[in-house]
Formats: C-alpha cells, structure tokens, sequence
C-alpha cells in the first residue's frame, strides 16, 4: 500500500503484547506513515509497551488505564501540552473475570457484569470525550468487536452482552460526533489467539470451528484486521460511520 496515513497521527490504546490486535494495528499505521502514538495499563506493563513502542517506532507511550478519569485527563493533557493533535484514535481494550468466562451466563454477580461494562464498553465513551478535542477538523475513531455481541456463543458470556453495550455506543457516538467530523466505527474480527481470546474456555475448538465452517474455510489473520483498522482510519473511509464492519473470513453470514 502506499503512505494511505501519512501526516496522520493515530493514538492506539491496548498493546499489551506482540499478538495483541492492537500490535498489529500499530503495525499497520507505521508502514502507511502515521506517526503512532501507544498506552499502556499500569506500571507493570510501563517496560513492556515501551520495548514494543521502540519496535513499532511509536513517537510516544503514555499511561492510560481506563477505569481511571484522571489517567485518560493527564493524558489529554500531555498531547494538548505538546500540541498534539489526532486524526485517528483506536480502542482495542476488553476486560472480564475469567470466572465470568467459565461459568453459565446465568451466574454472572453483579461485579463481574460492572467490571466488564465499566472496561470494555463505558470506556469508548470516557476515551471518545478525552479525544474528541484534540481531533478539530474531524477524525477516526474505531473499536474492536466480536460476533458474540448479537449471538450466543458459548462461554463468551459477560463479553457479549458488553460488546452488545459497546456496539450501541458506537451508534450513539457516531450519531453526535459526525456533526464535527468524526467518524466512530468497528470491525468485528473472527477470532484470534490472543491473551484475551486465550481466557475464553475451549477458544481453540471456536477456532477449528469456525475454520471449517467460515466461507473463506479459515481464520482470521490479525493483519487483515489491521488493514481494515487502516480504511477507516483513512480517508478512504471518509464516508463511513456508525459501522460495523465484519473482518472475520466471512463466518457471520453462516446459518445451518
Ligand atoms: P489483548 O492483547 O489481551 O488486548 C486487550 C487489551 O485491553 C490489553 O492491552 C489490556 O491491557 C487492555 N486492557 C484491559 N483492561 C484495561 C484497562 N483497565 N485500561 C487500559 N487497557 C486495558 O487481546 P486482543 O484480542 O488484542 O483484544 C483487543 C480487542 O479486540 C478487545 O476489545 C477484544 O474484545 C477484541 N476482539 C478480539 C478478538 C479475538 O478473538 N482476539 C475478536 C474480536 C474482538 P493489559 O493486558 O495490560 O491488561
């Protein structure tokens, strides 16, 4: 592809690691020539991102652990301090207990639902307002989904009906951040070994699963994912908001 993100520049929230769908994203924006800039969750990941930034050339790692306002504050802060502006921002962030992932949905607590909400959807709201400022003249901001928002799929549980949450958010603000420009989109992605999709019980047999049924007989890569991060983000995508655009070999249009 050729420079489709040069003079942009991209803040990407949720690297924790190479498989990370936000890795490959990063990924991504650097070769279309974004400038990149990545967060990080907590001190304890402080040394691991910032090895990952150098790697990705990131032009800055930032801390931002979004079930702290004052984090996602002081990070606005540094970027308007820097005059920083931002023509896309991606949130790849999903969080719930392992036990809300293991047993029936039915036992959910009430913690656990909260928990799941509070970081993987109601976080695109508080990262949406903390952004939006720095984006004058319009931008791109994308979340990351899954099918199990509008299916049960087994074992995804909490994670679903939060992505359920996080999709209608989408909605709404893409509904009111058009009017300055601002486009706000996600890819559903087919699944993909990562720490997160790993806390899945029996994530494996998802994934032969959908292999064999999915129309393009395979999984989903995390570079065509990236690639589609990269329309949006581009102004290729200049006329797309509140979507959902499936990145997933295909498997959400099979029935029996
Ligand atoms: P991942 O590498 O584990 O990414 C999840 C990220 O969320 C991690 O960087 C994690 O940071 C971060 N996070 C969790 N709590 C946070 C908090 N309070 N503040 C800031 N960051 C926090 O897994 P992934 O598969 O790439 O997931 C990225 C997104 O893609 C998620 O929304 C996921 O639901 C979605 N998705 C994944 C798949 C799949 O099959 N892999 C399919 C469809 C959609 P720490 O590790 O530091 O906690």
């Amino acid at each position: 592809m050729s420079n489709l993100l040069e003079g942009k520049t991209a803040l990407v929230l949720g690297v924790a690691n190479k498989w990370s769908l936000a890795y490959s994203i990063a990924d991504a924006f650097r070769r279309e020539g974004a400038r990149v800039l990545l967060t990080y969750q907590g001190e304890r990941q402080q040394a691991t991102v910032e090895a990952l930034g150098a790697e990705l050339g990131a032009a800055r790692v930032l801390a931002c652990d979004v079930t702290q306002d004052q984090e996602l504050e002081r990070l606005v802060e540094t970027l308007r301090a820097e005059d920083d502006r931002l023509d896309a921002v991606v949130h790849s962030i999903a969080f719930a207990n392992k036990e809300d992932l293991t047993r029936p949905f039915v036992e959910t607590s009430r913690s656990g639902f909260l928990l799941a909400h509070e970081v993987s959807a109601y976080s695109l709201v508080s990262v949406a307002r903390a952004t939006a400022p720095l984006m004058a003249g319009g931008g791109s901001i994308i979340t990351l989904t899954y099918l199990g928002a509008t299916r049960v799929i087994t074992n995804y549980n909490v994670m679903g009906v939060a992505k359920a949450a996080l999709e209608s958010a989408m909605r709404y603000l893409a509904g009111e951040l058009g009017a300055t420009g601002i486009r706000v989109n996600a890819i559903s992605a087919g699944p993909i070994k990562t720490a997160s999709a790993r806390a899945i019980k029996e994530f494996s047999s998802v994934l032969d699963f959908v292999a064999q049924r999915a129309p393009l007989r395979r999984n989903t890569e995390p570079a065509e994912v990236a690639d589609a991060a990269v329309f949006l983000a581009s102004d290729l995508g200049r006329g797309v908001t509140g979507n959902i655009l499936f990145v997933d070999a295909g498997f959400q249009i099979v029935g029996l």
